[in-house]
């Protein structure tokens, strides 16, 4: 049983506000909170996570409050709890949500679309937030912001809590993509935005670089949640796409994301393994969701072919690079990590349209409460996890 969203009471403007003020730090408006807001803490590996109450938050001008409908458990998520990625704790984790917005900043906010945010408006945001003037952010690389912020890894302060998804709301700020959602898209659907789908949704367009996908070979390395997006994305725009992964169901999802096979052992090592009617032995594109298989993705790709390397978010040992091969067959190997507001938006209009056509809803196997937040990492650790893990506060 869920109960409702802690309601904010009527907004009231700080007595510290600049009357003439438009867009000013300072010009806060006090939103109270009861029930009051929760965020899960992390403190440490290993360690149970501490709830935090908040009573009320200070919203900037330009500040959304939202309520959490549901946020999911994405696999950095998981390394973190596990000591396997450094974070500055203490913090609230958790990066994939979607909720509903609840009260805005007394000088408005537009929607990824133009169009002002407004309150009861479900939506989901960017995972970075970007300054929108230094030169990164200038020349197209938001999610390389020289400010750059990131929900999910900001350690907790005074009057700061509500930064991460793991927690019943989320205080977005000025520098967020924000991006309604519609109704009837389920929940488990939309919290992997912001993750897994919009970064499924930049690699995808990076590899197809501005030319049509219809009739090209795709090949994807990892049948992650990245992995079976690029794979449902790639597929929706006519592509032939072909997915390696070890594990037998993962690979079985595959199928059901568009691709028309599935391989446990990548082809140029095991050619007997090949139906040569459905795998396309020399993708133009390759996808390594894994950073497992970076060398291997390197050596598959055809002549003038392209790689796009997107799993390689973990430290692993240096891959030996093949001038002379990549020279001599013109590939592109290139790299992306998280995304731009614009491929959000594309990816969340991707799922509200030709994505329908996938399971994108059964990618979320179990759902736990809020406050057995612990209890739900343990399942997303487990060897037979289910995709996502989702989380949804009481
Ligand atoms: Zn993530
Ligand atoms: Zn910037």
């Amino acid at each position: 049983m869920r109960s409702a969203p802690a309601a904010p009471l009527l907004p009231r403007r700080s007595k510290t506000a600049d009357p003439e003020g438009r867009r000013t730090e300072e010009r806060r408006t006090d939103v109270v909170l009861r029930p009051a807001a929760v965020a899960m803490a992390f403190i440490a590996p290993e360690q149970p996570h501490e709830p935090i109450a908040v009573p009320g938050v200070a919203l900037a001008a330009d500040d959304v409050l939202v309520a959490i409908e549901m946020s999911t458990i994405c696999g950095s998520d998981v390394h973190t709890v596990h000591g396997r990625r450094s974070a500055p704790a203490p913090l609230v984790l958790g990066h994939e949500s979607v909720g509903r917005v609840i009260a805005i900043g007394s000088a408005g906010v537009d929607a990824a679309d133009g169009t002002p945010v407004r309150i009861g408006d479900r939506v989901v945001w960017s995972v970075t937030v970007s300054c929108g003037r230094c030169d990164r952010c200038t020349t197209g690389l938001t999610q390389k912001c020289r400010e750059l912020g990131k929900y999910g890894h900001e350690r907790i302060a005074p009057h700061r809590e509500l930064t991460g998804g793991f927690a019943s709301h989320a205080q977005l700020r000025r520098g967020t993509t924000i991006v309604r959602v519609p109704e009837t898209l389920p929940a488990a659907v939309l919290a992997p935005a912001s993750c897994a789908t919009a970064t499924a949704w930049a690699a995808v367009q990076r590899g197809a670089a501005g030319r049509d996908l219809s009739g090209m070979r795709v090949r994807v390395y990892g049948a992650g949640l990245v992995g079976l997006s690029a794979a449902a994305i790639a597929e929706s725009q006519g592509a032939i796409v072909d997915v390696a992964d070890p594990n037998p169901l993962r690979r079985a999802a595959a199928e059901r994301f568009g691709a028309v096979s599935a391989e446990a052992i990548p082809a140029a090592v095991h050619p007997e393994t090949v139906h040569p009617e459905t795998v396309h032995p020399e993708p133009e594109i390759v996808i390594e969701a894994s950073g497992h298989a970076v060398a291997q993705a390197a050596a598959d790709v055809a002549v003038g072919g392209t790689v796009v390397l997107v799993g390689s978010v973990f430290p692993a040992d240096p891959v030996p690079l093949d001038a002379e091969s990549l020279v001599r067959r013109m590939i592109t190997i290139t790299g992306i990590h998280n995304y731009t507001g614009a491929d959000l938006a594309d990816a969340v209009s991707f799922l509200a349209v030709r994505g329908r056509a996938y399971p994108f809803a059964e990618v979320v196997g179990t759902v736990h409460p809020l406050v057995d937040l612990d209890a739900a990492l343990r399942a997303a650790s487990a060897p037979d996890a289910p995709l996502r893990v989702g989380i949804i506060p009481r």
